[in-house]
């Protein structure tokens, strides 16, 4: 469908705004406070706020937007709003024109008017050339993409952004330390703990940065200990200035690595050292970690991160597809953003997808091609499976009654049965260990933690037994 948004044409210049113009400022106040008042406060977030005032001549108003999507996106979803407050700001001679604003430096703006959104060249964009690239070790093992401007706020990761930045921006000197962000996969987590980590370099070069993922944490430190070297270890994370501990629920159940991690947490502490965490869940669900920490992890401040809402995603996958220089229509968008709603990540494995299909068939990005490529992703995701299909179907394989699941029993093949479901079960479900265990007989948790080491032991082992898992795994989840 085309939309020509008669009234309110697009003009693409070349060059951003420089400064204000005074006129073109206080219209534009009055206008956006009016669609602040009867829009959403997230909507106008997202569209208005980013908008630039750039003239107001003879009733005309012009404004600056940063893509033609957000042009299409605006006209397509708001053109009533804005036309009743345009209308009852400047009466019915009022005008809003768009231009297309971008970062490149041009003293003779070229001006053209167009009708038709479609023709529209892609806007050149530049990087800003902040100080990241300065050759800073520190920056090491940081993604250079996960910086704080790249991290589209919406309200269920406002409040950890925030806390993030002030923290980035005073390491160890607010009242957030430790602080904790817990929240689902795919939703930011990393992301934030490493813009922490880039804001602190950028703003003190030589302070010392330490990110790791507590698996990494606890192979290091294993790997240490074999080697004798747990002195140099534990020295090694006794004098960072900011340590960023992403996943701590890797920590369960690993008592050594805890008892060490418990030392590092209490010398950095005291020295008014900046912790950063990051689990799945609430401290207080982390079964199999030692009480001391928990009650550790809550000193600071904790905060969650839930799915971002639909706007958000919208404008996650709209920022995205700006950096990949990718212009999608706002019908493809709305069709992943309606339909990948959990997990950012997957959001933008679809996205990817998405773009290595036009780019490889050469063929536009459509709605049609994106019902295409993203066909079997659409339909598998969130597949939620229940506990007793797992036991039935692993019970079918190993010829055993499924209730022997549940029961005391030791013997072979009930045992291995038995752990090979519990390890299904915590990686199919969603459930925790406790929960699991829960299920097969009030086991402990530390039971059900052993059966899925097991099993990951096995399937690496042993190639076999790797695809009888897997075979298993697409049984249970086609079944029903
Ligand atoms: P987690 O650590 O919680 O599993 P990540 O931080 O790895 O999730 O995020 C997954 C992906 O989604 C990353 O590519 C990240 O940049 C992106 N992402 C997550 N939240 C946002 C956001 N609010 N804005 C932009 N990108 C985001
Ligand atoms: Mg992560």
């Amino acid at each position: 469908m085309q939309k020509t948004f008669n009234n309110r044409p697009l003009i693409t210049r070349s060059n951003a705004v420089s400064g204000i113009d005074e006129a073109a400022g206080e219209a534009w106040a009055i206008i956006a406070a009016s669609l602040k008042n009867s829009l959403p406060e997230q909507a106008f977030h997202t569209w208005f706020k980013p908008i630039i005032p750039v003239e107001f001549q003879d009733g005309t108003l012009t404004i600056q937007v940063p893509s033609k999507f957000y042009y299409e996106w605006i006209e397509g979803h708001y053109a009533p709003q804005i036309e009743r407050v345009l209308d009852e700001t400047f009466g019915s001679e009022g005008q809003l024109v768009y231009v297309i604003g971008t970062k490149v430096k041009d003293p003779e703006p070229e001006k053209i008017i167009i009708n038709e959104p479609k023709i529209i060249k892609k806007p050149t964009h530049t990087i800003p050339q902040n100080s990241t690239n300065r050759s800073n070790g520190n920056l090491f093992g940081l993604n250079p993409r996960y910086k704080f401007d790249t991290f589209i706020e919406g309200p269920q990761n406002q409040f950890a952004r925030a806390a993030s930045q002030a923290v980035g921006n005073a390491p160890g000197r607010t009242a957030y330390n430790p602080m904790l962000i817990y929240g689902g996969v795919g939703l930011g987590k990393t992301h934030l703990l490493q813009a922490i980590g880039r804001e602190v370099l950028e703003q003190q070069p030589k302070a010392v940065v330490k990110y790791i993922s507590s698996e990494r944490f606890t192979q290091d430190f294993v790997e240490s200990i074999k080697s004798n070297k747990a002195n140099e270890f534990s020295a090694k994370y006794r004098v960072v200035d900011v340590l960023l501990m992403d996943d701590v629920q890797f920590l369960v159940g690993r008592e050594r690595t805890q008892m060490e991690f418990f030392h590092t947490f209490n010398t950095l502490h005291q020295l008014g050292k900046q912790i950063v965490l990051s689990s799945d869940k609430p401290p207080r669900e982390l079964d199999g970690l030692d009480e001391r920490l928990i009650s550790r992890f809550g000193w600071g401040l904790v905060c969650d991160i839930a799915p971002p809402d639909y706007d958000t995603r919208i404008a996650i996958i709209q920022k995205f597809s700006e950096s990949e220089k990718v212009f999608l229509d706002s019908d493809v968008i709305e069709y992943i953003a309606g339909n990948f709603t959990k997990n950012i990540r997957e959001m933008q494995g679809a996205l990817v997808r998405l773009m290595a299909h036009a780019s490889l068939t050469g063929s536009e990005v459509t709605i049609e091609l994106a019902k295409k490529a993203l066909r079997d992703l659409v339909g598998n995701r969130e597949i939620r499976v229940a506990i007793d299909d797992i036991k039935i179907a692993v019970a079918n394989h190993y010829n055993v009654a499924p209730d022997l699941l549940m029961a005391k029993v030791r013997t072979q093949p009930i045992a291995k049965a038995r752990m090979v479901a519990m390890a299904l079960g915590v990686r199919l479900t969603g459930l925790s260990l406790k929960q699991v265990g829960a299920q097969f007989g009030k086991r402990d948790h530390t039971t059900v933690l052993h059966a899925r080491d097991k099993v990951i032991q096995w399937e690496r082992e042993d190639d076999n037994f790797a695809y009888i898992l897997e075979k298993l795994t697409e049984n249970i989840e086609n079944s029903e």
